[in-house]
């Protein structure tokens, strides 16, 4: 029979003895799937009609690929190890199940290939159950180890051993964290079982492991011993690990998040309070984050950020925590030893952060602003720490910037004060305590009144008459400025119709913040305030500072040329305490310019400046009105000068409407010496 000299095997296995053994013996080739060699009972066992058909059968055809999985790693162990398998197996010869015990052994093949070598032990005397379960122990993608009490494996299913490989590793070296092993030993002593969340050692590197353990008796010596399932949650885990990364991290830079604040910072404080050390909690925020932000966009604005993490993630390293809050917004938690380290902890971190920032073409740097409070002594909760360290950030922002300002408890009581006054400017706008004052601008030849400044005034009900500079910015910081700006324009269109009726038709400027004038319907409510006032838009200027012209994050060019296209005049208000740059007023549809009265007031020193920004408007075709002129000295310089209009005590402070028409009628005649002191408004102090 031409199977008689197949592959060999014959020489090696003396075909004449075992050919006829009654155990069923056959040699499988692994890698291609294939029986190369069998005997008698195994020819039978395979219910095989001749050699060749059962060599030619392919048994992978049917094989999970489970069952595939385990014979490489068989052979991979017979390769390494030389051991021996013993398993139930449920062979289907001729699609029947038929149970035997198989012991696997390796067997080299001819062509040097491992091979092996398999024996078969019929079972049938085992009932189903016994059967099913073990046949799906080896199924189970569960490593399931069974050890005595000394930890040497007795049993390990499939999975065990594929997920283990050939490592002998003793058990305790299998876990990375062997004190692991200890607890799930003292929990299984204490309580029959355990399960945990383990990294152990594996040939594919180290994976998490859920372990559930118990302790049990070995059903062949009868002694106690312990199972082990082990299912690999290393996705889950990682996954998991990602999740709490993510809640508790900003993804931006990676420094913790506001999460990570409220939940940690509470605990450090615990513990410093319990080792009595003190901390020091900074807040940061950037100086010119949002220009950087607008100007340069969002890209430029995170490559910032990231700067500034990096800066102080080396300023500070474990000294403390770090976090963004949001935005440029940062928060620090420091340990520190004395004042004197804290502040210089503080100049670095601004000089640091100061350092410039290579972002594509552009080199930026921005510098910072720090509040500080100091644990316990301005707090013992973070919630207090941080109210009063975002205090002492203010006050710091208003100290200049680019500086650091511990909390004190005056700024406390500026808080305080800032509250009631804007409580009682919520209720000056229901009651309508304002009221718009007129100071007339005059021809500087002719001492003709051309125009008057609406300025507004507030009369408060208990304090009485108070200034502008006192609650423009609180008016701005609560928008209550577009309910009183609306209000303003509307009143002083009727105003400027009122003088109109008394014979002086001449135009009214009107102050316009930042707030107002970056608000998308700011043309269309003043419009709309005017129509109701029935003014022409002709006969009102807007005043806004240069510093508006380049608006962060809106269009001034587009919003000043609407207004100039609605028919309004345009003037630049306080002009050289900005940018002072006259050639790119040019680009702007602007007719006056009004020179800030600090000029004025030290008219002798800065008359080179003053006399250039003269010259610069006739050159543009300007019209210049100088500010502030309280001496007759001051009005002859400008006479001189060819200055155009002039404001100032000199001719009048700001009236009342009545008091202004009176002015109009009797206009005073300039004496030598006016006073300059008479009816200044009063300083005000908000207790
Ligand atoms: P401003 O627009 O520069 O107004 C001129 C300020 O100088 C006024 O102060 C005026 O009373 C004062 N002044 C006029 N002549 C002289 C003088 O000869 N010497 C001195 N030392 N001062 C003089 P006021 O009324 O206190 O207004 C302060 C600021 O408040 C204004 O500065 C303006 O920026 C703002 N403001 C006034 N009214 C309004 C308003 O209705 N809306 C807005 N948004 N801001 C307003
Ligand atoms: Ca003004
Ligand atoms: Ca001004």
């Amino acid at each position: 029979m031409s199977n008689q000299t197949n592959n060999g095997h014959e020489q090696i296995f003396q075909p004449h003895h075992v050919m006829g053994l009654a155990v069923p013996l056959w040699v499988f080739d692994i890698d291609v799937s294939r029986v190369v060699w069998a005997n008698d009972a195994a020819m039978a066992l395979w219910h095989a009609s001749d050699r060749d058909e059962l060599y030619n059968r392919d048994m992978g055809a049917d094989m999970s690929s489970a069952i595939e999985q385990r014979l490489k790693q068989y052979q991979g162990e017979f390769i390494a190890t030389g051991k021996e398998f013993n398993e139930m197996w449920t062979l289907y010869p001729n699609g029947e199940p038929h149970t035997f015990r198989v012991t696997f052994r390796g067997h080299k093949l001819p062509d040097g290939r491992m091979g092996m070598l398999c024996e078969a032990q019929a079972e049938e005397q085992q009932s189903p159950e016994r059967l099913r379960s073990s046949e799906a122990l080896n199924h189970i993608p569960v490593s399931i180890t069974l050890y005595d009490t000394n930890h040497e494996p007795l049993f390990a299913n499939s999975t065990a051993h594929m997920t283990y490989g050939s490592s002998s590793l003793p058990l305790r070296e299998r876990f990375c964290n062997p004190v692991d092993l200890d607890v799930i030993l003292e929990e299984i002593t204490g309580e029959g079982h355990c399960t945990l969340i383990c990294l152990m050692h594996t040939p594919n590197g180290d994976r998490w492991h859920e372990i559930s353990a118990r302790s049990c008796i070995d059903a062949v010596t009868a002694k106690p011993s312990y199972i082990f399932s082990e299912v690999d949650v290393t996705e889950l885990k990682e996954q998991e690990q990602k999740v709490r990364y993510l809640a508790h991290h900003d993804t931006l830079t990676g420094l913790y998040n506001r999460n990570y604040v409220q939940l940690a910072f509470p605990e450090t404080l615990a513990r410093a309070a319990k080792e009595g050390r003190k901390l020091a909690m900074l807040l940061i925020d950037l100086d010119k984050f949002k220009t950087i932000n607008d100007t340069l966009g969002h890209m430029s604005g995170d490559k910032l950020l990231i700067h500034v993490s990096a800066a102080l993630n080396k300023l500070v390293g474990d000294k403390g925590l770090i976090a963004r809050l949001g935005g440029d917004e940062f928060v620090l938690l420091l340990s520190y030893s004395d004042k004197g380290q804290l502040n210089t902890i503080c100049s670095d971190i601004l000089t640091q952060i100061a350092m410039d920032c290579v972002i594509g073409e552009h080199r930026i740097n921005s510098g910072a602003s720090i509040g500080i409070s100091i644990f316990p002594d301005h707090g013992c909760n973070l919630s207090t720490l941080m109210k009063h360290a975002d205090l002492a950030l203010y006050d710091s922002k208003d100290g200049g910037r680019n500086t650091f300002s511990y909390f004190r408890p005056s700024l406390q009581r500026a808080l305080l004060q800032q509250r009631s006054l804007e409580r009682d400017l919520t209720l000056a706008v229901q009651r309508n305590e304002f009221q718009m004052f007129y100071q007339p601008r005059v021809d500087c030849k002719t001492q003709e009144i051309v125009s008057t400044e609406a300025l507004i005034r507030w009369f408060h009900p208990e304090r009485g008459l108070i200034p502008p500079g006192f609650f423009i910015e609180t008016l701005e910081e609560t928008s209550l400025i577009h309910d009183v700006g609306e209000w303003m324009m509307e009143q002083v269109g009727r105003d400027q119709r009122r003088m109109a009726a008394n014979g002086f038709d001449i135009p009214i400027s009107v102050n316009i913040s930042p707030k107002q004038f970056e608000c998308r319907d700011f043309v269309a409510r003043s419009c709309s305030a005017l129509r109701r006032a029935d003014c022409p838009t002709s006969r009102i200027e807007i005043e806004i500072t240069e510093g508006m012209l380049m608006g962060e994050g809106y269009d001034a060019k587009k919003t000043l040329h609407q207004l100039r296209d609605r028919g309004f005049s345009i003037a630049i208000d306080d002009f050289g305490t900005g940018y002072s740059n006259l050639a790119y007023i040019q680009d702007y549809p602007i007719s006056v310019l009004k020179v800030d009265k600090s000029f004025i007031h030290m008219i002798e020193d800065k008359s080179p400046v003053v006399n250039m920004i003269l010259s610069m408007c006739r050159l543009i075709g300007i019209s210049a009105v100088a500010e502030g002129v309280e001496t007759m000295d001051q009005l002859a310089w400008l006479q001189l000068n060819h200055c155009n209009e002039y404001q100032g005590y000199l001719y009048s402070r700001p009236l009342p409407f009545n008091e202004l028409i009176a002015l109009f009628k009797s206009p005073p005649v300039l004496g030598i010496s006016a006073d300059p002191e008479f009816d200044l408004l009063p300083e005000v102090e908000w207790a």
